[in-house]
């Protein structure tokens, strides 16, 4: 019997570096300073670091990062949020929950990520925030966004969930870590996540000192001294037993990331030239973390080939199968007549294959040889 191919394998990453996080949990559980421990502390001065921001403020998870994001930004109900229709829910769910007005817009077909042209054409004065989404792990176009953003005084917060570790190429050359770029950025640690802990968590980064002190304070039960509370705020923390693990990882992250784009490389050069398969585009803006290895399949035979994988006990992934713009949740909240034409193709197109740091080419062959097979008949 051959080894069961998993969409990610946590199980293989975990054993390669067993001795080290065993005995950092086995610390934090025995010091008993099991919230805002010193691991949480070391996480985030390291984060800071490998990101190269001025604050990194940890969370319970990414969905709460986004959050406290947009809780910070003194907005009034009804201020209007532009955010990518192809993305995960929780992007726009915090959105409609903070009783703001989502204006879900386009993305570009070959980078899947949001379109600077839809941006343009959405912005009116009620337009208060943009939030682009990293998509899969390679950064939307930060530049063109954030000059939109200057000219109009609107803030920029980062989806960076997905993309964390990959580089952002400005025109001139120069590189900063994704996340960073805009007012707010903010990520996720939930386990399967490039940089992922073992339970959720979360951290949100800015470089602005006063932003700083509100997500923090926002955070915190919007608490600016101990039981003196200035805003409303939650109570979302990274508890200390996710931050030792979290601060190990963080030093094989580039590590486990080259390992994605080498494995990324392997199944490009098997799928290239196929008539009925696009792979993943790699934008000059942007380094690629391979979140998601994420193919288009056309002629409608994406969910054959989805049903054909499923039979041989291959994981695949639809990510994701139905544009925002048509989720019930979220289409009594859009003010404006809907058609994303790009989204509603990607949604039928996309297929995500088994992609993680412990691939290697034998474990592929089976997975390309299946995709090839189906496409064949
Ligand atoms: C995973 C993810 C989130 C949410 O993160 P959680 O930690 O699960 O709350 C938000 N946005 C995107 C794009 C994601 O992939």
């Amino acid at each position: 019997m051959s080894e069961k191919i998993q969409m990610v394998d946590l199980s293989t990453q975990y054993k390669k570096i067993k001795s080290e996080i065993d005995i950092a949990v086995l610390q934090v559980i025995e010091s008993c300073a099991f919230i805002n421990g010193p691991s949480v502390q070391h996480f985030r001065t390291n984060l800071e670091q490998y990101l190269d921001v001025k604050h990194v403020i940890p969370c319970a998870n990414g969905t709460d990062a986004l959050q406290i994001a947009l809780m910070a930004l003194d907005l009034q109900p009804s201020d209007e949020v532009i955010v990518p229709s192809f993305t995960y829910v929780a992007t726009a769910e915090v959105i409609g929950l903070l009783r703001l007005t989502p204006v879900l817009v386009d993305v570009n077909l070959d980078d899947f990520n949001i379109s600077i042209n839809e941006i343009k054409e959405a912005i009116t004065d009620k337009t208060k925030v943009i939030v682009p989404v990293h998509l899969f792990g390679q950064c939307a176009q930060m530049e063109e966004i954030m000059s939109i953003a200057r000219s109009k005084g609107i803030y920029v917060v980062e989806d960076n969930a997905q993309a964390i570790g990959a580089d952002f190429i400005f025109k001139d050359g120069a590189r900063k870590k994704s996340g960073v770029i805009g007012h707010i950025g903010c990520t996720s640690f939930f386990p399967s996540k490039n940089l992922g802990c073992y339970g959720d968590g979360g951290a949100i980064f800015t470089d602005d000192d006063e932003l700083a002190g509100k997500l923090r304070m926002i955070a915190n039960h919007g608490q600016s001294k101990q039981y003196y509370h200035d805003v409303i705020g939650v109570n979302s923390r990274l508890d200390s037993i996710q931050a030792a693990i979290l601060d190990i990882k963080l030093k094989h992250l580039d590590q486990y990331n080259q390992s994605r784009q080498k494995a990324a490389d392997y199944y490009d050069s098997k799928f290239a030239n196929h008539s009925e398969i696009i792979t993943p585009v790699r934008a000059k803006h942007s380094t690629h973390v391979f979140h998601q290895y994420t193919l288009r399949i056309l002629n409608d035979k994406r969910d054959g080939l989805k049903a054909f994988l499923d039979l041989l006990s291959i994981p695949s992934g639809i990510y994701y199968p139905v544009p925002l713009n048509e989720q019930k949740a979220f289409t009594h909240m859009l003010n404006r007549a809907h058609h994303l034409p790009v989204t509603e193709t990607l949604c039928k197109e996309v297929i995500s294959l088994p992609m993680h740091s412990e691939l290697n080419p034998a474990i592929q062959d089976r997975i390309i040889n299946a995709v090839l097979e189906f496409l064949s008949k």
